[in-house]
């Protein structure tokens, strides 16, 4: 993917996670009190829908998303352990 993405192209470039056709947004929100916008997607291709967050390039987290993104990341480690522990019983 080197060639150069067309800046009026109305997909803005986000291809469908399921099938990886062009996607369409659909909605577009501010997120209350950070300067992140949110935007509701859907593909043209398979009608699947999803969101994307949009933020600053170099904006640091707030606090809040640094304790909610440790809190998932345990979560998955305490699920890995399970698995690895039942794998080996
Ligand atoms: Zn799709």
């Amino acid at each position: 993917m080197s060639e150069t993405r067309n800046l009026t192209d109305p997909y803005h470039g986000i291809a469908c996670p399921k099938c990886h056709g062009p996607t369409r947004v659909i909605d577009s929100r501010l997120v209350p009190d950070t300067n992140r916008i949110r935007r509701r997607r859907r593909c043209d291709k398979c009608a699947f829908r999803f969101s994307t967050r949009e933020r600053i390039v170099g904006e640091t987290d707030t606090l809040a998303e640094v304790e909610a993104a440790l809190h998932t990341l345990e979560n998955q480690l305490r699920e890995l352990v399970t698995k690895i522990h039942d794998l080996r019983n």
